[in-house]
């Protein structure tokens, strides 16, 4: 994987342990820190963080057999690994042409601008640095 700056085409992320790695095609599109109590949860954090890209442009490399996928509603599914727990992507049936990786699992920063913040009633109080 190269980094963005060289004019790579792609994305690639993994999981904590290693046993889950992915590619994305570019572009990348619509990142966001999404503060809704299930992103939260799933992430175990402040914040789920997700870029979009095209459903027919990700692949998992390896440890397909490793993701459990959660309905956390009836049309979303959160992908994660089974091992190590690290929260893999978002992808809802009302929007089957893209889904949402998490910036975290990402194996380069991400280059874009993070454009919108969701769910910003619930962010937590604590999360600024007093
Ligand atoms: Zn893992
Ligand atoms: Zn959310």
């Amino acid at each position: 994987m190269q980094p963005s700056s060289s004019g790579s085409v792609q994305l690639s992320g993994s999981c904590l342990c290693g046993g889950v790695r992915y590619r994305a095609a570019l572009p990348a599109y619509h990142a966001s820190h999404c503060y809704c109590t299930m992103c939260r949860k799933h992430h175990g954090a402040a914040a789920g963080s997700y870029v979009n890209v095209a459903s027919d442009g990700f692949v998992v490399e390896e440890g397909d057999e490793l993701i459990t996928e959660f309905a956390s509603s009836p049309p979303a599914r959160r992908g994660f690994c089974s091992v190590c727990g690290s929260s893999l992507y978002w992808r809802s049936s009302e929007s089957p042409e893209s889904i949402a990786l998490t910036l975290g699992t990402l194996d380069q920063d991400y280059a874009g601008a993070v454009e919108k913040e969701l769910f910003v009633e619930q962010k937590p109080g604590w999360l600024p640095v007093k």
